[in-house]
Formats: structure tokens, sequence, C-alpha cells
């Protein structure tokens, strides 16, 4: 099988098949933390290293790289005709930051025993949801776009020490702004999850765009929507709030592939680039 790869740039990629199925294309942002859609003839199935891939009844699929990703992955394609093709994928590897954080309640850093259970039970009820993220319908507009204005006070991938104590790694983007800036859908969707406090979460909103993405939206002051509303890009669905665990008003910005966090500034950047015929 007979490829070519052209790499648009370091970060955004693009390549096509040159074999008798012309119709596979991939872009988007092949890094650690980046988000990729592709488009195959309908009834292709695709792999990732091994793993099947969810495709769309019209061939569409999305490709999401964790933030410790490995430098080469492999893409598999099953055509209907039954032939196949493979491609090595080069992920981008990325430097992340330590940030140091102080002034937190102890008891947001170390939980107690009665924490622990609540914060069981709100895990639980996440995981539910995403597990009822649409799995074939793509939304119309899968563009992204920024959910809110102010300043990034926290990115994708930096390890955390709160209080002094070690954490997992900081999977979203942090936009800080006063308590009761608008904050908007990042691309259309269904509301698939509202929470009106969560330990650590705070308000909380989660937008399924189908094919397993969802973006959510924590620490929220107020929800503007309910279950099951449908939203356009742009659409008001809370505001920036303190709520939960957090040193002051921001908004924790993250975009799921299941359950890979994926680094949402990225898909703004390269998400842009791309549209889904619906
Ligand atoms: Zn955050």
């Amino acid at each position: 099988m007979r490829f070519f790869f052209i790499c648009l740039t370091t970060m955004l990629c693009s390549f096509s098949v040159l074999s008798s199925e012309k119709n596979l294309s991939v872009k988007g942002d092949l890094s650690q933390g980046g988000l990729v859609v592709g488009k195959s003839p309908i009834g292709t199935k695709i792999k990732l290293n091994d793993k099947n891939i969810l495709v769309s009844p019209k061939g569409q699929f999305f490709l999401g790289f964790t933030h410790t990703a490995k430098p080469n992955q492999v893409l598999k394609a099953t055509f209907p005709s039954g032939k196949t093709a493979e491609y090595m994928l080069n992920i981008k590897q990325r430097d992340y930051h330590t940030q140091y954080i102080e002034g937190l309640s102890k008891r947001k850093v170390l939980p107690t025993p009665f924490d622990l259970k609540r914060i069981k039970k709100e895990n639980i009820a996440l995981r539910k949801a995403f597990a009822r993220l649409s799995k074939t319908r793509l939304m119309k507009d899968i563009k992204f776009s920024w959910p809110t204005e102010g300043t990034i006070t926290g990115s994708y991938g930096t390890s955390r020490v709160l209080n002094g104590v070690p954490k997992k790694a900081h999977l979203a983007v942090d936009i800080a702004n006063p308590v009761g800036t608008i904050v908007h859908a990042a691309a259309s969707g269904k509301i698939l999850f509202v929470h009106e406090g969560m330990f650590f979460n705070g308000k909380t909103v989660i937008i399924d765009h189908g094919l397993n993405l969802a973006s959510v939206y924590i620490h929220l002051d107020n929800i503007t929507v309910k279950l099951g509303d449908l939203v356009n890009k742009g659409d008001d669905i809370g505001a920036i709030g303190r709520t939960g665990r957090t040193t002051g008003p921001h908004l924790h910005w993250e975009l799921r592939l299941g359950r890979i966090k994926l680094d949402p500034k990225l898909a703004v950047e390269s998400m842009s680039r791309i549209f889904f015929e619906p």
C-alpha cells in the first residue's frame, strides 16, 4: 500500500491515501494531548495501536492522544473491500512545567474519610455520565472556540503541587476572570451532565459532542442549562465562579475523548480548520 504523509507544520498534520481507497483523510494535532479528526469511506474499520476506534455510520472518527502518549503510534484502516493500510503517526512530545499552588483549604487537599465517600459517589456519577456519551452522533459544527475570555492561569499537562502535596497532572486549561463572566458552549452538543456542587469541581456542566467527545466546565458560579438541552457553539451555559477546589474565580475547561483528557487549547487551534459535513 502506497501512501504519502505531509506535515503542514510541526503540529498540524494531514495525510491521504494514494490508492484505490482515496477517501481516508486525517487532520488535527499529532501532539501529546492532541485531537485528530478523520474521515474514511463508509464501512471502514479503524484501529489505533490495535485498539478499535469508534467510527460513525458516515465514516467519521476521532483520535485522541494522552499527555504522555508515546512518539510512534500505528493507525490501521480496514476498508470495506477488505484491503488494509497502516500509517505511522509521529506524536510530538511536549515538555510540561510544575506549578506550585498554596492557600487551598487543607480539607480540599487532604479530604476526610467523610469527604472521600462523597468524592467516590461523585466520581461514580461522572463515570456513568461519560458512559452515556453518544457513540454515533456527530454534531453539525464540531469546530471549537474559547468558552470564555480571561487570563490563562493553568495549562494542560502541568504537574501540580498543592499546599506542598504532589498531585496528578493538570489536564485542562484554566481561564481566570471575575465571578459572573459568561461561559459559552465551546462547540455544539447536548448537555450530558449538570451538578450543582461537587467536592472538587463545584458547579459542573458537561457537553456531549458525539463520538465519545465531551467538553467539561468546572467551578461555575451558576448554570443556565439543564440536562438534555441542545446547545449551539457560543450559547451561554453559565458563569465563571469559584466553587469547589479553587483559590480564585476561574473556569477549569477539559476536553475528553472517552477516558482520554485532551488539551483544549490545541483543539481550538487545530479544529478551527476542520468542518465535518452534517
Ligand atoms: Zn484547572
